[in-house]
């Protein structure tokens, strides 16, 4: 034994039983829950050193029992999600998840999230903000085809021809190109934009965010590139490739 104690969040008995056996294969002493209000009494119950959670309960959401568990204990917990879950497993991520596993997963993927995730969980954390790219240090940035300049304020789409943004547009798009894949609440996209301690002004937001939908998206009523997160705020699906103004060929300069 191990002596360690992973909880096992699942509503599918066949789930369960499969990840209690990995589990307790590999040396960890292992409990279960099926339910918020089970996960809770199992944290006052005894120790628990890590939590697997499935995301979707039946009923329940494995979101809301993150932010439950998140808001009595810093047990690491590592998210079991769905192949579409995207969204769900960065909200997740953001209310404080470690980790995740998609579904299907092999026993192995799941014995070495484990194990990785408790190593971290031991190492004293040096720092507790995660490394958040410095405003105004990336230059240009490629995403979904189109190419942004910061130095210009200019972005141009995958066949070359110049997007019209104003230099409020682009500020905006670059805060989502600083912060690709993350949910940003509306407040933290008001500091980003103004400074922190601005008053924020949720509908000016919403009403900047839907002026650069129809700049940059598609189909601006079905948004694939700047996803509305219900209740929390927006997120910038796309991979973003940041390209240093050093990288860049020198025709391509425009400073
Ligand atoms: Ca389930």
């Amino acid at each position: 034994m191990t002596g360690t104690t992973v909880l096992v969040v699942e509503d599918e008995a066949a789930i369960r039983t499969l990840l209690r056996r990995c589990l307790e294969g590999d040396g960890y002493a292992v409990r279960e829950a099926r339910t918020e209000a089970e996960v809770l009494t199992a944290l006052k119950d005894g120790p628990v050193d890590l939590i697997t959670l499935d995301l979707n309960l039946g009923g329940e959401s494995g979101i809301e029992i993150a932010r439950a568990v998140r808001k009595v204990s810093t047990v690491p917990i590592i998210m079991v999600t769905g192949k579409g879950d995207v969204i769900d497993r960065v909200v997740g991520l953001e209310v404080g998840a470690d980790d995740y596993i998609s579904k299907p997963f092999h026993v192995r993927e799941v014995l070495a999230r484990v194990r990785s995730v408790l190593r971290r969980a031991q190492t004293p954390p040096t720092a507790d903000v995660p490394p958040v790219p410095d405003a105004g240090a990336a230059d240009d940035f490629e995403f979904a085809g189109f190419v942004a300049r910061a130095s210009t304020l200019e972005l141009r789409d995958a066949s070359g021809a110049a997007v019209d943004l104003t230099g409020g547009d682009f500020k905006l798009l670059q805060v989502f190109l600083e912060h690709p894949r993350r949910v940003l609440s509306r407040e933290q996209i008001m500091d980003l934009l103004n400074g922190p301690g601005w008053s924020p002004l949720d509908r000016t937001i919403d009403n900047q965010v839907a002026r650069l939908r129809k700049k940059i998206e598609k189909v601006p009523g079905d948004p694939k590139l700047i996803k509305t997160v219900r209740g929390v705020g927006y997120i910038f699906t796309a991979k973003v490739t940041q390209i240093p103004a050093s990288a860049a060929p020198a025709g391509e300069q425009y400073a």
